[in-house]
C-alpha cells in the first residue's frame, strides 16, 4: 500500500497546542533542549532544562510538600487525583495530539495513551479508600497485631520516550494517593508532552485548593537529572522506565543507598502459535503486537515461535498482512504505522537486519519509505524475518518493528525458546487447547511477568500489575497491589492484657 503524507505546519500547531495548555512562548521557544517531531524530523520547540541548583530546590520543595501531604487523609488525596483525571478527560484530544506530534504515535494510540492516564487516575481514586493492612492472629493472650501502611516520601519518576506520559501517570496517580510527593524526569526526546501534563497537574492543584506547593514536580533535561534523583538520599523511591542499560547503570547506585526502586526495562517478547491456534484471531493479534507503535513498545512482539504444522499457513497470512500495512504520517487516520523516533533507531534497525542476513534469515519488508519527502524522518516498513534458529540478534531487544519467526515441534521446545533470552517482560500463547494454555502459564512455563492466552503480549490494562523479570528489572506498576511499593509498612503489636508475655515463650523475669 502507498505510504501516506499530510502537509501541515507542525511547529505552528505545536506552539498553538502548548499555548492552549497555558504555557508561555518563552518556555518552548528559546531553551537549550531541541525537540523534533519524528513525523518530519523538523525542530518543533526549544525548551529550558533544569540545572543542578534547580534539581536541589525541587527535591527540597517536594520533601516539604511530602511532610504536609502525608497527613492529609488518603480519600482527600484521592480527590486531587480525581481532579487530575477530570483535567485529562477535558484535554484528552489536545494531549493525545501532542503525543502524536512528539512521539509519532498514530492518532488512536495517542488517544489510548491519554485514556490510560485517565484509567489509572480512576483506579487510584478508588484505591485511596482501600490502602489497607492485615490484622494477623497473635500467639499472645489479649494482644493484637496489625499492619499499617504509611506514605513513603519523595518518589522520583524517570520515563522513556515511547510512553511519554502514561508511565508518569501510572506512577504519579498511585504515589499521590499513597501520600508521596513526585519529581518527574521525562525523556529528553519528549519534554513537550511532559510540560503540557504538568500544566494539567497545576490546574488540578488550583481547583483542589490546599495542595502543598511542590507536590508534583517536573525536571526537564537529560540523563544527568535522572542521575541526580538516583543519587539523592531525599528521594526514597525511584521508579525508572527505559532501557536495560539505564537500569543496569542506576540499580547498583540505588542499592548502595538502600533506596527503593521500581525498574521497568526492556523486553524481548515472544508469542507461541500452537497447531490448534485460531489463525484469524492470531494473525490480527500478531499484526498489532508486532507492528503497532512502529515496534516501539516495551511489550512489542519481537519473536514468533510457530508450530511446524501451521507454519506455512500462518506465514502466508502474515506476509499478506505485512505487505498491506499502511506506513505514513501518524496524523492520517489511514496510517497504522508511524515513524521511528529518530535516526539512531533507524540505524539500530538496519544493523539488526544486516545481522539477520548474515545469520541466514529471510526478510520481508524493513525498507525505509518517504525518505525523499522527509530526509530527516525515519519511516520503515515493518520487517518479518524468518530465522533458522534463535540467533544472537533474535535474543537482543532492537527497538524497531522487526518480527523474528522460528519453528517448533514440541511445546517444551517452544517454552524453552520463549524463556531463552535475557528479558522477561511479556509473552503469549495462541491455542485452542486447555492443557497447552495452562502449561504455558504454569511454574515451568513462560518466565515472564505477563503471560497471555489468545491475546498478543502488548496493550496491557492498568488493572493488573505491569512489569517483568530478569533483564526487565523485576518492577511492577499500575494495578493489583502495586501501590505497596509507594508506601512503607509498619507492623504494630498492641498489648491489652495488663501482663507482659514475651513471644516464643521467652522468660525474662526481673526481680522488681
Ligand atoms: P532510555 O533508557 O534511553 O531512557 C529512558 C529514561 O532514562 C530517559 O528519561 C533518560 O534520560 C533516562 N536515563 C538514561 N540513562 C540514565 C542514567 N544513567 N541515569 C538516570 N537516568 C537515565 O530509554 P528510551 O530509549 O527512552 O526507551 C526505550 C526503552 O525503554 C526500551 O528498552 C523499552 O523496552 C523500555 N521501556 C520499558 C517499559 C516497561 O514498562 N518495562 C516501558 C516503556 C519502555
Amino acid at each position: 500500500m502507498e505510504a501516506r503524507v499530510l502537509h501541515a505546519d507542525i511547529a505552528a500547531e505545536t506552539a498553538a497546542l502548548l499555548r492552549n495548555f497555558g504555557l508561555e512562548s518563552q518556555t518552548f521557544e528559546s531553551g537549550s533542549l531541541t525537540t523534533r517531531s519524528p513525523i518530519t524530523g523538523e525542530t518543533i520547540a526549544r525548551v529550558e532544562t533544569a540545572n543542578s541548583g534547580m534539581v536541589q530546590q525541587t527535591i527540597a520543595r517536594a520533601e516539604d510538600a511530602f511532610r504536609v501531604w502525608r497527613n492529609i487523609p488518603a480519600p482527600r488525596r484521592g480527590e486531587f487525583v480525581r481532579l487530575l483525571g477530570e483535567e485529562l478527560r477535558a484535554a484528552k484530544a489536545e494531549l493525545a495530539r501532542l503525543v502524536t506530534i512528539e512521539a509519532g504515535k498514530i492518532t488512536t494510540e495517542g488517544l489510548g495513551e491519554v485514556q490510560e492516564m485517565i484509567d489509572i487516575c480512576d483506579f487510584a481514586v478508588g484505591l485511596s479508600r482501600q490502602l489497607h493492612g492485615l490484622t494477623i492472629a497473635t500467639e499472645r493472650h489479649c494482644h493484637r497485631m496489625m499492619e499499617t501502611w504509611h506514605p513513603l516520601g519523595v518518589t522520583g519518576v524517570i520515563t522513556s520516550f515511547n510512553f511519554p506520559v502514561a508511565v508518569w501517570a501510572w506512577n504519579a496517580a498511585l504515589a499521590l494517593v499513597c501520600g508521596d510527593a513526585v519529581v518527574w524526569k521525562p525523556s529528553e526526546k519528549t519534554p513537550l508532552v511532559a510540560l503540557a501534563t504538568q500544566a494539567l497537574v497545576e490546574r488540578a492543584a488550583a481547583r483542589f485548593g490546599d495542595a502543598p506547593e511542590g507536590l508534583s514536580n517536573l525536571l526537564v533535561g537529560g540523563r544527568d537529572l535522572g542521575e541526580a534523583l538516583v543519587e539523592d538520599a531525599r528521594v526514597q523511591l525511584v521508579s525508572a522506565t527505559g532501557s536495560t542499560a539505564m537500569g543496569r547503570a542506576i540499580a547498583p547506585r540505588l542499592a548502595q543507598r538502600f533506596a527503593r526502586s521500581i525498574l521497568e526495562l526492556g523486553g524481548n517478547n515472544a508469542a507461541v502459535v500452537c497447531a490448534s491456534a485460531p489463525l484469524d484471531l492470531t494473525v490480527r493479534a500478531i499484526a498489532f503486537a508486532a507492528m503497532g507503535t512502529a515496534g516501539q513498545r516495551c511489550t512489542t512482539l519481537r519473536r514468533l515461535i510457530v508450530h511446524e504444522d501451521v507454519y506455512d499457513d500462518l506465514l502466508a497470512r502474515l506476509r499478506q498482512a505485512y505487505a498491506s500495512i499502511s506506513v505514513g504520517d501518524p496524523r492520517d487516520g489511514a496510517s497504522l504505522v508511524g515513524p521511528l523516533i529518530d535516526r539512531d533507531a533507524y540505524t539500530a534497525m538496519c544493523a539488526a537486519l544486516d545481522e539477520v542476513r548474515k545469520a541466514g534469515g529471510v526478510i520481508l519488508g524493513g525498507d525505509r519509505v518517504l525518505a525523499e519527502k522527509y530526509p530527516d524522518a525515519f519511516y520503515v516498513r515493518p520487517a518479518l524475518a524468518e530465522m533458522p534458529n534463535q540467533t544472537e540478534v533474535v535474543r537482543r531487544e532492537t527497538f524497531a518493528p522487526i518480527l523474528y519467526v522460528m519453528k517448533f515441534r514440541s511445546l517444551d521446545e517452544a517454552i524453552r525458546l520463549n524463556n531463552d533470552v535475557a528479558h522477561g517482560l511479556a509473552s503469549a500463547i495462541f491455542t485452542a487447547r486447555l492443557d497447552e494454555a495452562e502449561r504455558f502459564m504454569a511454574a515451568d512455563g513462560s518466565d515472564c511477568g505477563i503471560v497471555n492466552v489468545n491475546i498478543g503480549p502488548s496493550g496491557a490494562e492498568i488493572g493488573g500489575a505491569f512489569g517483568g523479570e530478569k533483564d526487565t528489572g523485576g518492577g511492577r506498576e499500575a494495578g493489583s497491589d502495586c501501590w505497596k511499593a509507594y508506601m512503607r509498612r509498619a507492623t504494630n503489636t498492641i498489648n491489652y492484657s495488663g501482663e507482659l508475655p514475651l513471644a516464643q515463650g521467652v522468660k525474662f523475669d526481673l526481680e522488681t
